[in-house]
């Protein structure tokens, strides 16, 4: 029997090339090896304000994004989070199976009420990883492919798992993180200290979305932040932005850093950076073609109703052997 293999992406703007890198296109590849299901977070989209109609394009946009980037419902089951309510209940039960101290050391959350200080910072943002962590038990995962922003809360969903089969029996399977070692943080152009984010504070000149016009995308590559060391080499703490685009570049063609290094000795970062714009620009072309033919409301919502269909099979199970081990019926 194949293994389950789950991960996840929140529809709240385009997306970018970090989340592609550092979560979809790991998933893509390993589609086949494993039981694979991929769905839209909507609900962890509401975790703050966002307007309806955004909410409700930006799913589509995110269904057809997963197709164009290659995952195949014939292969992965695609739907929505909301689609499947036993998300909703076993979040809530696994809200009461968490310590408040756990939740406050979420880096997320502390960034965030960092920001908004405690009292204005949305509950969402505190109770959102318990949510997260039925997301990945529902489906009895063996593996979540996610970004490293991601791992704490894997490792949340292992610590509950654990908690809840010791006081209620054996009931959830252990998942495993993935994150790969090449593309699990890609960061800010501009900033390459922070995360690329869909959210950019640089008037998204940091950020690489997948739906970037070309010329705009190879622009914000050939104006990345880099050093005045001057050549091409893998050091993230001295050279973060030269560092970035080699990420990018042996991520999505698959050179280790060393065979980089040694083809660009003695050259410049110009020759350096048009490469890693080639490169980008060739992938996002490939991906807009393939999202243009996907974009079609009619034929996904036909693949979200019968990957809705498959998850809720599997939801549902683990669900009610939850319900049971907590003698709740
Ligand atoms: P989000 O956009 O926060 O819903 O993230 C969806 C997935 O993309 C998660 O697995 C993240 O870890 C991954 N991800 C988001 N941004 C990046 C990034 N800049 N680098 C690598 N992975 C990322």
């Amino acid at each position: 029997m194949k293994k389950t293999m789950l991960t996840g992406v929140r529809p709240s703007g385009n997306l970018t090339l970090g989340n592609y890198l550092g979560a979809i296109k790991n998933f893509v590849d390993r589609q086949e090896i494993y039981d694979s299901y991929i769905f839209i977070a909507d609900l962890h989209a509401i975790t703050s304000y966002i307007e309806p109609t955004k909410l409700k394009s930006a799913v589509y946009n995110c269904v057809a994004m997963y197709l164009a980037c290659g995952v195949d419902p014939a292969k992965t089951v695609i739907f929505k989070q909301s689609d499947v309510l036993e998300h909703g209940t076993l979040g809530f039960i696994m809200t009461f199976q968490t310590k408040m101290g756990e939740l406050s050391r979420m880096t997320q959350f502390k960034y965030k009420s960092q920001l908004a200080g405690k009292e204005g910072v949305d509950t969402g943002l505190f109770v959102y990883p318990t949510l997260m962590v039925a997301d990945i038990l529902l489906y009895n995962t063996a593996i979540v492919p996610v970004g490293k922003d991601q791992q704490q809360h894997v490792e949340l969903t292992r610590d509950l798992a654990e908690r809840f089969n010791k006081r209620y029996g054996e009931v959830f399977e252990m998942p495993d993180v993935y994150v790969a070692p090449v593309g699990n943080k890609i960061c800010n152009l501009q900033n390459p200290a922070e995360k690329m984010n869909k959210s950019d504070n640089s008037d998204n000149k940091g950020t690489i979305f997948l739906m970037d016009d070309l010329a705009v995308a190879r622009k914000k590559i050939m104006s990345a932040k880099t050093d005045d060391l001057a050549y091409v080499h893998f050091d993230e703490e001295n050279q973060p932005g030269i560092s970035n685009l080699m990420s990018i570049l042996s991520k999505i063609t698959g050179e280790d850093f060393e065979s980089i290094e040694k083809r660009y000795a003695g050259k410049g970062y110009g020759e350096f950076k048009r490469e890693v714009a080639d490169v980008v620009c060739n992938l996002l072309a490939e991906i807009q073609a393939k999202y243009a033919h996907f974009n079609d409301q009619k034929v996904l919502d036909e693949i979200l109703a019968v990957g809705a269909k498959s998850a809720k099979i599997v939801a549902k199970e683990t669900l009610a052997r939850t319900t049971k081990a907590l003698g709740l019926n």
